[in-house]
């Protein structure tokens, strides 16, 4: 957010039109628009007055309900009003100031444009129009039932009231449910159109009590914490991506360690408009693949600019969903901006660890206010000390499957990954010491956590978990060519072949699968027909425990048909390998080892979580350790 994130935007809200007035729209141009219900709760009707007042240019809204919006909403702004003799219009079905023709439905950029939304609520409920609009000495009230119109007191704008849903249609009025649902739902839709303009305030009254209040401000992660909360801009990062197809995507995604059983905390928005999309949904979800098992849910706000003309939010009448263009560009370009936002190692940030210690408070004050709309960087600008070991690490990699061309001067362990790199880290650093991300090992705590100290205070690793993902980007990097095709894990033969007793179906796959094992680097062949024999493991792994890495390989195997294998299961596969070959817990490190593993960690792309999605680390600031001590009260 704060200094970490220099490329960071709000995005920009759709600019409120010139104002034009309200128009009956052409007969061939209502048969085009996907009419439909659009009001079923009071929450539809709140996204539809709200939506009109942002349509209005406001910069303040605010909504007052009673019983859950039941027996009334009303909601008032201090947007561009509406003239005295254009009020009758409004509450007639397809009027609308905001297109007039089929080319401005194309490329529409306000939030309504179908004229409905007052005419079906005008239809169910009593309601009222107060407006006075810009330039305008007077104001004037529309009273629904009536249709009279008199001169009232206001100050420009518009207060639009509902009062009684359904009173004319009881059947419907029975299908709501209690006050407190009907509230929730009310405020769930004040929350999305709240994160797709920081810029407005909004302030929520029900039965006479203010509920909630967001100011208006610049910053988009003011408005990210009022609304969602410190937890979520503690542990989230920024994401700002520009796909080749123009396709821009910003905003904040959590990191796999925030995620949720349910998918509450998704909120994406298509020029400002909230969707829900599958293909933006499964996008974000995808790019969590690699971190996150099971059914946990990622919690993101993202924001994409797509060329209106690519986009058709002409398909549903709460235009809840749209229809892109190519469909296939916005998926590459949500998962492309989270992945990466993902990838970067947070390591290099000076705000927030992976659980968030970092000084959020302060760092949201401290927040340099951009211009809404200014110019976001084209590409996102890796941590500084990542340009110094980038180098170091292709060369790493390359010397992998060299044979022989081991230093085991720091131990076994380095041999199970890469003794060149860890050994090239520890003695040509970047940076001065006190300045690595992850700091200056100190010690290691009852043979699981690694103790290091750094810039901020304490940094605590488990040490399993952290190496567990270093060994997997790096087989997942070895395995993957950079065009994407399939490379082949480079091997080691062993010297004396190792025999283990197995079961016919890990024999039968054995059998089966031996292209898919000699491409892990992995040589195993029926010895009888009871017993197995590894001739070769991949390099990289070597002084693992070979019987398990051999077995848990033939079980991953087993579960999936001989073809593409390794495109379908290479995470579960990897992640298996991986688990062998990292270094157990309770193994004793000395210090140098420990500097290594650090050093390989802040290089190591998202090796801010294990292969589960768990932190591999955490820092615990100077502040949280002197609140612990009671120091400077
Ligand atoms: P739509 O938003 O699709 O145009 P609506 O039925 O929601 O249709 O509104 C009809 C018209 O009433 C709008 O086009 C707009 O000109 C006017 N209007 C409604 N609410 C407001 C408001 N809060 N401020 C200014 N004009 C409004
Ligand atoms: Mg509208």
């Amino acid at each position: 957010m704060t200094d970490a994130d220099p490329h960071y935007t709000p995005p920009t809200p759709p600019q409120a039109p010139a104002r034009r007035a309200i128009r009956e729209l052409p007969d061939n141009l209502i048969s085009q628009i996907a009419a439909g219900e659009v009001v079923e709760r009071p929450a539809s009707v709140v996204r539809e007055l709200v939506d009109n007042a942002l349509d209005a240019g406001s910069q303040n809204v605010t909504l007052r309900l009673l019983a859950g919006g039941v027996r009334r909403i009303s909601v008032e702004d201090d947007g561009q009003g509406i003239e005295r003799d254009e009020l009758p219009l409004a509450f007639k079905r397809h009027a609308t100031s905001k297109i007039g023709s089929l080319s401005d439905l194309e490329t529409v950029r306000t939030m309504g444009f179908r004229g409905e939304a007052l005419a079906a609520i005008h239809s169910i409920a009593d309601c009222s129009i107060l407006s006075r609009a810009s330039g305008q000495p007077q104001a004037f009230l529309l009273e629904g039932l009536s249709g009279e119109i008199r001169p009232v007191a206001r100050n420009q704008g518009t207060t639009v009231e509902v009062n009684e849903l359904f009173f004319s249609t009881p059947a419907r009025r029975k299908f709501l449910k209690t006050d407190a649902t009907e509230m929730a739902h009310c405020l769930e839709a004040v929350r999305r159109h709240a994160l797709a303009r920081p810029d407005v305030g909004f302030s929520v009254w029900h039965d006479g009590k203010l509920l909630e209040q967001w100011r208006r401000s610049d910053d988009l992660d003011q408005r990210l914490h009022d609304v969602l909360g410190a937890d979520f801009l503690r542990n989230s990062v920024a994401v700002f991506y520009q796909g080749p197809s123009g396709v821009v995507v910003r905003g904040r995604v959590g990191i796999p360690d925030a995620a949720r059983s349910r998918n509450d905390q998704q909120f994406a928005y298509v020029n400002g408009r909230y969707v829900r999309d599958k293909i933006i949904t499964h996008a974000a979800r995808s790019a969590f693949d690699d971190v996150l098992h099971g059914q946990r849910q990622p919690v993101y706000a993202l924001y994409l600019d797509v060329d209106p003309a690519r986009v058709d939010v002409n398909v549903h009448p709460t235009k809840i969903e749209v229809r892109f263009r190519d469909s296939r560009e916005v998926h590459q370009a949500v998962r492309h901006a989270v992945e990466n936002a993902l990838a970067l190692p947070r390591a290099g940030n000076t705000d927030a660890g992976p659980n968030g210690t970092g000084p959020t408070e302060h760092a949201i004050s401290a927040t340099p206010v951009l211009p809404i709309g200014s110019a976001a960087p084209q590409t996102m600008a890796p941590p500084a000390f990542l340009y110094a070991t980038q180098e170091r690490m292709r060369f790493a990699h390359q010397g992998d499957a060299r044979p022989g061309n081991r230093i085991s001067d720091l131990g076994a362990l380095w041999t199970t990954t890469e003794a060149t790199q860890s050994r090239d880290a520890v003695q040509a650093p970047a940076v001065a010491a006190h300045d690595w991300p992850l700091g200056r090992a100190l010690a290691q705590l009852q043979g699981v956590y690694i103790l290091a100290e750094n810039a901020q205070g304490l940094v605590v690793v488990d040490m399993h978990a952290a190496h567990e993902r270093i060994v997997y980007e790096r087989l997942k990097n070895q395995l993957i060519a950079s065009d994407g095709s399939t490379a082949k894990l480079g091997r080691q033969d062993l010297l004396i072949p190792v025999t283990f007793a197995a079961g016919p179906e890990e024999v039968a796959t054995c059998e089966a699968h031996q292209s898919t094992l000699e491409t892990l680097g992995l040589e195993i062949v029926p010895f009888s027909p009871t017993t197995l024999a590894v001739r070769a493991v991949p390099a990289s792994l070597a002084e693992g425990d070979v019987i398990n890495l051999a077995r848990s390989v033939l079980g991953e195997l087993a579960q999936h048909d001989a073809s593409s294998v390794i495109q379908r299961a290479q995470h579960e596969i990897l992640a298996s390998m991986a688990c062998h070959g990292a270094v157990r817990a309770n193994r004793r490190l000395t210090v140098d080892e420990m500097n290594a593993l650090l050093r390989q960690m802040e290089v190591t792309e998202r090796s801010d979580q294990c292969n589960h999605g768990r932190p591999t680390w955490r820092q615990v600031s100077m502040r949280e350790l002197d609140a612990l001590f009671l120091r400077g009260r």
